[in-house]
């Protein structure tokens, strides 16, 4: 079971997910994030530091500080873990204010300094569990979360020492531990990015062969549209692991990119629930068979921060082997493409990662005239897109004939097609979507 921020942000929501977890006597893994805030403040603290203004950080820290220690008042009903609290949380600002006063802040302080909010987080609960004679054992994260050399978990790693872990101790119903955080191939504090504790429930499900993932949140499940955008949307009540996983790398925030690869793999459900309305159905992403009677537009999900690179190049007319030297130069810089379309004579593709773009530019000019477009969009539909399904894209076409598209992608599976546009045009193209393929509902 994951708790996400919002599920623990205030002390009457971390007692609702102690309740949870005691709803039932099944053994269970407990995976927390930090409070909602926390990571945003640690960012904002950490990026004050490299920008040496210690003034600014020191503030932000204090303010953070003071909510923490507003948050243990208001948590704990027996003094003994009130003041097993304050000190928990005052020996982890020590670190902070530690951090904050290295003479360098580089990526490696940045990164200790982010795992802060789930170590705080976790301490806090584990205690409130104590003083609700919830009988649950804190595991450290750090002993078997582990990304190798290309940022890429460890699975074998992660299940071994999880494994070895477990079994050094007696037997508890509960485990707790933290989501995002990790260790690196330099056996460096690392996390596994924004949003990464769904990741971490994931790796762990699947690392135990857990029956199922649940992902506590603050929304009824997957809805078939960007909730913070389009008005009108609904919860969908199932979803199989290739859809939800086009949704959550295409942008749907609700999950962590590529956190349904492990569950995939085990063939194990994952369940999206709301913490604020556990009776809620939610959405079940499992091994669906390719049904029929599922609607032909199953949802959308937006992408943005994307990069539009263009090749121009007579040179690749009747030629083979040019996309090959193109691709190498995006492997070669450890970029992932994201969209790709070709004509005779040009190729379009997307990235999201600009952290290299102006060395892949360099390079991409000795093959032809390069075009860059930055702030572009990409618009994702998921549904069931099989050749024999006559309309469907043309139905999603039609409805965005008055938005300038810049880029579209069909074809490469079954149920994507993929539309980049300028981000000035996503919510637009997002509620126009909506009304025109979902007005069934
Ligand atoms: P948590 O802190 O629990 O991980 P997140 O904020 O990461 O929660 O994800 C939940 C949020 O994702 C929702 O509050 C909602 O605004 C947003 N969201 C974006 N797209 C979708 C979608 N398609 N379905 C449901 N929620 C979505
Ligand atoms: N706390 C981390 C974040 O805000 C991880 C997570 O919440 O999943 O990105
Ligand atoms: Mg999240």
């Amino acid at each position: 079971m994951k708790f996400g921020g919002t599920s623990v942000g205030k002390p009457e929501m971390m007692r609702r997910v102690a309740q949870l977890i005691t709803r039932d006597n099944q053994p269970k893994m407990v995976v927390l994030s930090a409070l909602s805030g926390t990571t945003n403040a640690l960012i904002a603290i950490s990026q004050d530091l490299y920008e040496h203004k210690k003034q600014s950080a020191a503030e932000k820290i204090d303010k953070l500080y003071q909510h923490y220690q507003q948050f243990v008042e208001l948590l704990y009903q027996n003094e003994k873990y009130k003041k097993e609290a304050q000190t928990k949380v005052r020996e982890q600002f020590n670190q902070i204010h530690t951090l904050a006063a290295t003479k360098k802040f580089t990526s490696v302080e940045e990164r200790i300094m982010l795992a802060q909010g789930e170590l705080l987080s976790t301490q806090m609960f584990a205690l409130l569990c104590q003083e609700l004679g919830i009988k649950s054992l804190l595991i450290p994260a750090l002993e078997f979360m582990r990304i190798d050399a290309d940022g890429e978990p460890d699975l074998t790693f992660i299940e071994q020492n999880l494994r070895k872990i477990l079994a050094s101790y007696e037997p508890f119903p509960i485990y707790i531990t933290q989501g995002y955080i990790c260790k690196n191939s330099n056996d460096e504090i690392d996390n596994l990015k924004r949003g990464g504790s769904d990741y971490t429930a994931s790796l762990l499900g699947a690392a135990l062969r857990s029956p199922a993932i649940e992902i506590w949140t603050d929304i009824n499940g997957m809805h078939n549209n960007d909730p913070r955008i389009v008005k009108k949307t609904f919860p969908i009540a199932e979803l199989s692991f290739e859809e939800a996983a086009e949704l959550a790398y295409f942008g749907a925030k609700i999950l962590h990119p590529t956190c349904i690869i492990p569950a995939q793999k085990y063939n194990i459900p994952v369940w999206l629930l709301n913490t604020m309305q556990p009776e809620a159905q939610g959405t079940v992403i499992k091994n669906l068979p390719n049904s029929s009677n599922k609607p032909d537009i199953r949802a959308i999900a937006a992408k943005d921060g994307i990069t539009a690179i263009n090749i121009k190049s007579s040179r690749m007319l009747l030629a083979y082997g040019f996309l090959r030297k193109i691709f190498e130069v995006f492997e070669k810089y450890k970029t992932p493409i994201d969209m790709i379309t070709t004509s005779e004579v040009a190729v379009s593709l997307t990235i999201d990662n600009p952290a290299y773009l102006s060395e892949i530019t360099l390079e991409l000019k000795k093959f032809g005239q390069v075009q860059i477009d930055k702030q572009q969009t990409i618009i994702c539909v998921v549904g069931n897109f099989k050749a024999e399904k006559s309309g469907v894209v043309a139905k999603v076409l039609q409805s965005l004939k008055e938005i300038p598209l810049r880029m579209v992608s069909y074809g490469g599976s079954d149920h994507n097609i993929s539309i980049l546009l300028d981000t000035q045009y996503k919510a637009i193209a997002l509620n126009t979507l909506n009304e025109s393929l979902f007005e069934w509902k």
